[in-house]
């Protein structure tokens, strides 16, 4: 009984430490959420992920310059076109939120280098990036 406490408290504890690490990326998350629930968006938590489905703000994800996306995490925060699209990528937006877990504040700045270096190498910066090689690996 008392390990399992221990264990407990001791996850607990880690639990706050990655929510912590990650908070400056969350606060940004949490930016672009505002933003989609004053545009009719809807919030839910999620296994630990705070998800935000767009509302009258589908623009946003469907009329990007590289083409649409579907959802984008950043730190515990998932912002998505709609409830549908973010249970469908829910499994490979949360290999990111584990991610920027182990990351931190350094995640968009390590993803964003990778993607540079692809693509002046004339590589596909998004699914030759380490990143969401590893995320498509686990969750396709
Ligand atoms: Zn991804």
């Amino acid at each position: 009984m008392a390990t399992f406490a221990k264990t407990n408290f001791i996850s607990i504890i880690v639990k706050a430490l990655k929510i912590a690490w990650t908070s400056p990326n969350s606060c940004l998350g949490l930016l672009g959420g505002v933003v989609l629930l004053a545009l009719g968006g809807k919030a839910k938590l999620v296994g630990g992920a705070l998800e935000f489905s767009a509302g009258r703000g589908i623009g946003i994800f469907s009329k990007l310059p590289n083409g649409p996306i579907a959802a984008i995490t950043i730190g515990h925060v998932i912002l998505g076109m709609t409830d549908e699209l973010l249970q469908r990528v829910r499994a490979h937006e949360h290999v990111h939120v584990r991610q920027y877990e182990r990351w931190g504040p350094l995640f968009i700045p390590a993803y964003l280098g990778w993607s540079l270096v692809l693509l002046i190498q004339g590589r596909d910066p998004y699914r030759e990036n380490p990143f969401e090689i590893e995320a498509y690996r686990e969750a396709p």
